[in-house]
């Protein structure tokens, strides 16, 4: 392992939050706009919570707007429709994410159904996956375009080259494949009923993990030289950083990789913490900015 082989996500995310605040501050000076998201939050899940506090903190350094719906846990989803109603035609809501997973009695497709596909920043909606999947104007599932993103930055020109992509859901690794074939490479998508996983590892190019089994690629799976992506998160226990306060064993975060190993063997590599998760915030932004631009018929910057 050399450290030029880890890909930094949290800089390179730093980077692009940079960049969708610049393009934000020219919106404003040359079409007096200013994007705003909003981000629904049903329920008391603390992770959610968290994620949805990081959002809009995020949203407000790169100079949008931000606004938060905190419902309560047992609203019905009558309510949540409404609600995402309105904000379809609100035009200073150009971004519109519902925190997922809802409570039980909310079905979660109806609502991401009823969200306007050009203000669905998250990237569910069908409209959004088949624009995807046929190479049109579609807004792109932020934690896969965090992988592509990072991928063209490190590889350049992907064309020709094989991937496999570990998982098939339909937040990363299907848009992932989707992305992938947009770049000319050979994809490959695997799952829980692949038989021969370490061998289409062993000859592929770029390998984007996305399983949430802690560690279970391993380093002897990865070809001299290619690319790691670790999109999985996993907490597992600690013992060696010593015991909580409760006497249970600390705990820490883990990928799908087996990093050390991996990264003795690949030409660049994403850790676990530290590579893909931060860049899923920033592409949000850059989705949202994005939005605002073709909500209001402006071109949407490179980035
Ligand atoms: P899902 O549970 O929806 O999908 C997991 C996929 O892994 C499924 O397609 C499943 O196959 C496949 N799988 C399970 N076991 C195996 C196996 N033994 N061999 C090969 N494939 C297997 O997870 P997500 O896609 O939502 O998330 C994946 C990971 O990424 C999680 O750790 C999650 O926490 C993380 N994540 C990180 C984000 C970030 O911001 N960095 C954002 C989103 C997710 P099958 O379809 O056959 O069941």
């Amino acid at each position: 392992m050399t450290v030029d082989n880890i890909i930094d996500g949290k800089a390179f995310a730093a980077g692009l939050r940079r960049k969708v605040a610049a393009e934000v501050v020219r919106l404003k000076k040359d079409h007096d706009i200013t994007p705003g998201l909003s981000v629904v939050l049903v329920g008391n899940d603390p992770a959610s919570a968290v994620y949805v506090r990081n959002k809009g903190e995020q949203t407000k350094e790169a100079g949008m707007v931000s606004s938060e719906h905190r419902l309560a846990a047992d609203t019905p989803e009558a309510d949540i429709l409404d609600l995402v109603n309105k904000m379809n035609d609100d035009p200073s809501v150009n971004g519109i994410l519902v925190q997922l997973p809802l409570p039980h009695q909310i079905d979660e497709n109806k609502v991401l159904a009823a969200i306007n596909p050009n203000k669905d920043v998250d990237g569910f909606h069908v409209t959004n996956v088949g624009r995807l999947w046929t190479g049109s104007d579609a807004l792109v599932p932020c934690t896969p375009l965090g992988c592509i993103l990072m991928l063209k930055d490190r590889l350049g020109d992907l064309s020709g080259k094989s991937a496999v992509v570990i998982g098939r859901s339909n937040i990363v690794g299907k848009p992932m494949a989707a992305l992938l074939i947009a770049e000319s490479c050979t994809v490959t998508i695997a799952h829980s009923r692949t038989v021969n996983l370490a061998d289409l590892c062993r000859d592929a190019d770029i390998v984007i993990a996305a399983v949430g089994r802690p560690e279970m690629v391993k380093g002897e799976w990865i070809k001299p030289g290619a690319t790691v992506i670790d999109v999985g998160i996993n907490r597992v226990e600690a013992p060696e950083r010593g015991l909580k306060e409760d006497g249970s064993p600390k705990t820490k975060l883990v990928g799908d990789v087996q990093f050390t190993d991996a990264a003795g063997k690949a030409g660049a590599i994403t850790p676990v913490p530290g590579g893909v998760g931060p860049m899923t915030i920033a592409c949000l932004l850059r989705n949202t900015l994005v939005a605002a631009c073709r909500q209001n018929g402006i071109a949407p910057p490179p980035i």
